[in-house]
C-alpha cells in the first residue's frame, strides 16, 4: 500500500535488517529495540491492524504464530522464551497500521 512504510520495508524502499522471509510474511529487527532481541514480524498482504483480521486473511495469522518459533530459534531465544506482542489501535499505542507482532527476548521480561 502506498506511504505504508512497512509496505515499503517489504518492497525494499526503506532499508531494514530482515531475519526470515517468506512468500507470505518478513521478519526484521525493530529499529527502536526494547530488548537485546526485538523483531518484528509482518504479513506480506497490508492488513491495517488486528481488527482487520477476516476469514479470509486469518490463515497468513496462524502462519506468523507458526514461524515464529523458527524465529525464535534464528535468534537464540527457544529456549529463553520470549513473548509476541500485537498492539491494536490508539490505547495500545500502535503507532504503524500495517500489522505486526513484536517478537521480544534476550533478557527477563517485565508484566505488564
Ligand atoms: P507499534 O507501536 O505500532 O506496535 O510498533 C511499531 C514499531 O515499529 C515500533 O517498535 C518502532 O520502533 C518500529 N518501527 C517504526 N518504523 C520503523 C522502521 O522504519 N524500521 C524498523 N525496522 N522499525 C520501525
Ligand atoms: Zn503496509
Amino acid at each position: 500500500m502506498d506511504n505504508c512504510i512497512f509496505c515499503k520495508i517489504i518492497n525494499r524502499e526503506i532499508p531494514s535488517d530482515i531475519v526470515y522471509e517468506d512468500d507470505k510474511i518478513i521478519a526484521f529487527k525493530d529499529v527502536n529495540p526494547v530488548a537485546p532481541v526485538h523483531v518484528l514480524i509482518i504479513p506480506k498482504e497490508h492488513i491495517a491492524s488486528a481488527m482487520d483480521i477476516t476469514e479470509e486473511n486469518a490463515p497468513v495469522v496462524a502462519h506468523i504464530f507458526n514461524t515464529a518459533k523458527k524465529i525464535a530459534e534464528i535468534m537464540g531465544i527457544e529456549k529463553s522464551g520470549f513473548r509476541i506482542v500485537n498492539n491494536c489501535g490508539e490505547n495500545a499505542g500502535q503507532t504503524v497500521f500495517h500489522m505486526h507482532f513484536h517478537l521480544i527476548g534476550g533478557k527477563t521480561l517485565l508484566w505488564p
